[in-house]
């Protein structure tokens, strides 16, 4: 579904991507783990057409999305949740759903695709007239979500979702991940710290180490690799 051809990405003369390769097929979870600075966050921005590409190829659905402008990708099916979670902190939580499907011109299917949101996170429809903003940490995730999931991606990339939140909130939010991969065939790419989580639900996974793909296998596989264990998984 995804392919990235020996990428290099660059923030002025930086180099923060070195050659990345990788494929997600469809179906999938796939997770990119790495310590901090790696470049998680640069391969997703690459992906979404934000950071652009100095070398190499992505290609999703068999078509090269390099150098495409975000709102292209997002058209072509791929929706980023970006770290940090970046909801729109005075529109309400129903609006800023809304706001997801800002390329969709079926009302109904978006009706119906806000009730598939509040049938995921029940909190959400107890809070939908509240602002975005007062929402706790977790639930302004479980919005970001959300809000990405109303464009109806094909593949959705996630961006550090367990940042900042409490064990169990991120239990629930890695459980969901899960509900809407199987459940509403999402494709995922997740990029994560939390290593031991992100492999748990992932299908396979790629370790990056200062902007280099230095290991890849399944997931199970990796929590099993001794040196997996020990570099990021606190073994
Ligand atoms: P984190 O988990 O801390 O977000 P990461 O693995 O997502 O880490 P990136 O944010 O992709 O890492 O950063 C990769 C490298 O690029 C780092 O060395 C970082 O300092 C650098 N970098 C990121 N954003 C910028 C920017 N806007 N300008 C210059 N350098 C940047």
């Amino acid at each position: 579904m995804l392919e990235l051809r020996e990428v290099d990405a660059f923030y002025g003369s930086i180099q923060a991507l070195h050659g990345v390769s990788l494929t997600v097929s469809q179906g999938e979870i796939v997770t990119l783990i790495g310590a901090n600075g790696a470049g998680k966050s640069t391969t997703l921005m690459a992906i979404s057409g934000i950071v652009p590409v100095r070398r190499g190829e992505i290609v999703f659905e068999g078509q090269a999305i390099t150098g495409k402008a975000p709102d292209g990708i997002v058209r072509l099916g791929i929706c980023q949740v970006p770290e940090g979670r970046h909801i729109f902190p005075a529109l309400s939580v129903a609006e800023n759903l809304d706001m997801g499907a800002f390329l969709r011109r079926d009302s109904k299917a978006i009706a119906a695709d806000r009730e598939m949101c509040y049938s995921l996170f029940p909190i959400l429809a107890e809070r939908r007239h509240q602002p975005g903003g007062t929402l706790s940490g977790g639930e302004q995730q479980m919005l970001a979500i959300s809000r990405a999931l109303m464009a109806r991606p094909r593949l959705l990339l996630l961006d550090e979702p367990s940042m900042g939140l409490a064990p169990l909130v991120t239990k629930q939010i890695f459980t969901i991940i899960t509900t809407i991969n199987r459940e509403h065939h999402t494709t995922i790419f997740l990029v994560e710290q939390n290593a031991n989580l992100a492999l748990q639900v992932a299908d396979r996974g790629y370790v990056l180490e200062n902007g280099r793909i230095v290991m890849q296998d399944r997931a199970a596989a990796l929590l099993g690799n001794p040196a997996i264990q020990q570099a990021y998984l606190g073994i």
